[in-house]
């Protein structure tokens, strides 16, 4: 019995060592930059005879494809946009599916798209120089593109800047889910769901201020309508259309006067360099520390410090670009490209860069429901900054 336990356990010996070597395997061929794994769209297969590596050179009809997607998610097209977009492309995933968000998001924040390579969540970083293994492939986009792409997943150039985002993630994280890129991003129909705010003053003198939803037509109401969300209240609801209609307006007008000087930046973040001799450090000392040249407490004090200073600069990193392409966004801004380029998404997004809300006034007592829509009603309350 002894020795069918010994037997049994030197296999299984044997099973963790060979998949030591399998991931070792792809850690080496990671750290040469070595194109490998199966094959991704917009690259070729491998063709032995050739001596070409699978993911090696583009395959130009898809890298096509895939560079007009990477550009309408560095516009900040919805990503309903972009699924459209390779779905009337007439190509299928490399696994023979239909495009869907999360698989669109996976794809355009690949980091071989640039030329990086990731194990485990994070970049493959040169152990000399501290900076990113770029990959011997052709590439579809530069890595400050790149940088944009996974910024607009992690900020979805959300004007309340970071918190909401990492709010979503720690909720994320709770739920044990490991994939916060693939947020639902609802398709709504109504402009200013988020926006437009009930106005009805209680009795006890203040506003209910419950957040209004948009409603298709009911019984009498032929039309699209905002209603005050709160059921205890459910007091205030106008017509959708001219509501959105005069709030667009005064935020075209806003934006126009705000941002159509402005050129789009694409400027690099100031901190790569001090942040690749931050990891460079952090492997040698590990390198160190594995060859028995200091100490444990020694290791630990630098360590500390080290991890803390590159998750300050990773973070800086991240805000640069979110912040970049937020202001991008809106760089050179017509209400021509309100019109003609902008989705729902980017437009809800612009009207939240300029409003915080707008409070929706009941009608005045004895006013009758059919009389004409009234400007005066909607009281929209401007960000702080504006
Ligand atoms: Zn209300």
């Amino acid at each position: 019995m002894l020795r069918g336990l010994l037997t049994s356990a030197m296999g299984e010996r044997e099973v963790v060592k060979v998949k030591r070597r399998v991931s070792r395997n792809v850690r080496d061929q990671a750290f040469e930059g070595t194109p490998s794994g199966p094959r991704r769209f917009g690259w070729k297969p491998a063709d032995p005879k050739a001596g070409r590596k699978v993911n090696e050179k583009l395959e130009p009809e898809e890298a096509k494809v895939l560079r007009e997607a990477v550009e309408l998610a560095l516009k900040g097209k919805h990503w309903a946009t972009i699924v459209k977009h390779l779905d009337d492309s007439g190509y299928l995933t490399v696994r023979g599916n239909k495009w869907s968000t999360t698989p669109v998001q996976y794809m355009l924040t690949n980091p071989a798209l640039c030329g990086y390579r990731m194990i485990n969540g994070e970049l493959v970083h040169d152990r000399k120089t501290g900076k990113p293994v770029i990959g011997k492939w052709e590439t579809v986009c530069t890595p400050e593109e790149w940088r944009r792409l996974v910024a607009r997943c992690n900020v979805w150039f959300n004007p309340e800047g970071d918190t909401a985002s990492t709010r979503y993630r720690e909720k994320v994280k709770r739920e044990g889910r490991k994939d916060y890129r693939g947020i639902a991003e609802a398709t709504r129909r109504f402009l200013l769901t988020n926006i437009a705010r009930c106005g009805y003053v209680k009795d006890d003198g203040t506003m209910c201020l419950a957040k209004m939803k948009g409603m298709g037509p009911t019984g009498t109401n032929k039309q699209d309508r905002y209603r005050c969300g709160d059921p205890r209240c459910n007091k205030v609801s106008r017509r959708a259309d001219l509501m959105d209609d005069a709030i667009k307006r005064m935020v075209i007008k806003v934006l126009e006067e705000q941002y159509s000087e402005l050129v789009p930046q694409e400027r690099s973040w100031y901190g790569e360099e001090t942040l690749n001799a931050l990891l460079a450090k952090q492997q040698e000392i590990k390198d160190a520390y594995k060859a028995g040249e200091i100490g444990l407490s020694e290791y630990l004090e630098f360590k500390d410090d080290n991890d803390a200073q590159v998750a300050a600069s990773q973070k800086d990193r991240d805000d640069f670009y979110a912040e970049q392409a937020a202001k991008n966004f809106l760089a050179g801004f017509s209400a021509e490209r309100w019109e003609k380029e902008f989705d729902m998404r980017q437009r809800r997004t612009a009207i939240a860069i300029v409003l915080q809300a707008v409070i929706v006034h009941p009608l005045p007592q004895g006013r009758s429901r059919s009389s004409r829509f009234d400007v005066d009603l909607l009281e929209p309350v401007p960000r702080k900054r504006y």
